[in-house]
């Protein structure tokens, strides 16, 4: 035996290509399958050629990435033959009643829904048999504690609970991944104290309604480092704080719904402990639109409880996304959701004109307008909604601000990319820094460094490094 050969009895670990599609939550189960696979031994690769079997997490949310999805199962099945498919995808019907991907691509060899990690792993376990090595079966279950990222290592995603109690009738969500289950605390706060351990920056939390955490379980006290703490928003928000306090790390919420009990997390914003940034998806303003949506919170007082968030945190930002031309939406119910935008001064907004999604209960509504009116409506919201960015993007000129590096060449001589307290990752603007004016100061992925605002540009910001 040479010294690059393996030792009798080990062969090369078989691979496994992974393709991850759709949203971060379904990146979160991306990286619980390949955490897993490593664990057990497995290679995992990117490519299709050459893997002994390919892995393809899809995503059914709207027409195009349901289009996508098929798309890259047909491609995997002619790369390579060998194909398992999971994610929100898998657990759709098609037209004949059965499986939509059994329907369409019916050689793969298994289709699971998402958070199936078990499932999927039996699947490849009865294809690819687990390798067997003695030192990587002595790798403890590696589920619940930081795994595998897909994302730089600076960020990473926490995702707090699966599925969603609500009903939104332009939603098939739930069908996919089911009611509401939030993960325990305990595992919740460990994942986390394990990322903060290695060297993520920023933690995201996610979940389909990160507001609604431990209604399923009647916030029951978990325990955490022998300590009781409840399944619930507000306190979990004040663990992961102290939780990332000595790193100096960022913590940002993603989808929280505007009910009261929300007015409890603002003072841990007010005071820094977790950035002063919320994800609020309203999708509406009309009451009456938001009640044929079936949105959570739908009676709410919207621009009340804005007001009073930024009376306890001044510096807030919220970010959201709307429909614009919902089934049945009159003139007049347009006009109040641009009114809301004006008064509401949402930092940054995103707007899809409606369309249809198969399955969803929205499909019955009478009135669906033409799309081009949609369409229409769509842009006269972004351009409110632009001015009302730009005017608040303004505001920051001549402000210093902590920023996230996220790219910077030649230890950033030649300036950078990063991110401030304002802007979550792929979805908010950017931060273009400039080349340091001290030849000493440099910059450096997945750290910190102060920014004076000087001008901006579109969505984004530039700011020199001090
Ligand atoms: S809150 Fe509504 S839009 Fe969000 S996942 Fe649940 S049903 Fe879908």
């Amino acid at each position: 035996m040479n010294e690059t050969s393996p030792p009798a009895g080990l062969h090369a670990a078989p691979s496994i290509g992974f393709v991850s599609l759709g949203c971060p939550k379904a990146l979160t189960d991306s990286e619980l399958i390949l955490t897993q696979l490593r664990a057990e031994g497995y290679e995992t690769r990117k490519t299709f050629a050459g893997a002994d079997l390919v892995i393809v997490n899809t995503c059914g949310f709207i027409d195009d990435a349901v289009k996508e999805s098929l798309d890259t199962i047909g491609e995997a099945l002619a790369e390579n033959g060998r194909v398992i498919v999971t994610g929100c995808l898998g657990a759709k019907a098609g037209q004949g009643g059965g499986n939509l991907i059994r329907e369409v691509h019916p050689k793969v060899l298994a289709v699971t829904g998402p958070h199936a990690t078990q499932e999927v792993l039996d699947a490849v376990h009865q294809h690819v048999p687990k390798p067997h090595d003695p030192f990587i079966d002595l790798v403890p279950e590696a589920r619940g504690v930081a795994g595998i990222k897909l994302t730089p290592r600076h960020y990473a995603y926490l995702k707090i609970s699966e599925g969603c109690n609500h009903r939104c009738t332009f939603c098939i969500i739930p069908s996919m991944r089911g009611d509401l289950v939030s993960r325990p605390i305990g595992d919740v706060l460990n994942e986390a104290r394990a990322l903060f351990e290695s060297g993520v920056k920023e933690l995201l939390v996610i979940s389909q309604d990160t507001s609604a955490y431990g209604v399923d379980v009647k916030y029951r006290t978990g325990f955490w480092d022998g300590q009781p703490v409840k399944t619930r928003l507000v306190d979990l928000c004040e663990k992961l704080a102290l939780l990332a306090e000595p790193y100096g790390a960022w913590v940002r919420l993603h989808y929280v719904y505007p009910y009261p009990h929300v007015d409890d997390v603002l003072p841990l914003m007010a005071e820094g402990r977790i950035l002063p940034y919320l994800d609020v998806p309203f999708q509406h303003a009309h009451p009456d639109v938001l009640k044929r949506m079936k949105r959570p919170a739908s009676g709410e007082r919207n621009l009340e409880r804005l007001a009073r968030w930024r009376e306890i945190c001044p510096q807030l930002v919220v970010r959201s996304t709307f429909i614009a031309g919902f089934p049945g939406e009159t003139e007049a119910e347009f006009e109040a959701l641009l009114d809301f935008m004006q008064q509401a001064r949402i930092d940054r907004a995103g707007c899809f004109a409606y369309s249809a999604v198969e399955g969803a209960a929205a499909n019955e509504l009478p009135g669906l307008l033409p799309l081009a009116e949609r369409e229409q409506r769509r842009a006269r919201f972004m351009a409110v909604a632009e001015q009302v960015s730009a005017a608040k993007l303004l505001e920051r000129v001549g402000a210093t601000m902590q920023v996230l590096v996220d790219s910077a060449p030649a230890l950033g001589r030649k300036g950078g990319a990063g991110r401030s307290y304002a802007d979550a990752p792929e979805i908010d603007g950017t931060v273009h820094l400039l080349p340091p004016e001290k030849a000493s100061k440099t910059l450096k992925v997945g750290e910190f460094t102060k920014a004076r605002v000087v001008a901006t540009q579109g969505h984004d910001l530039v700011a020199q490094p001090i």
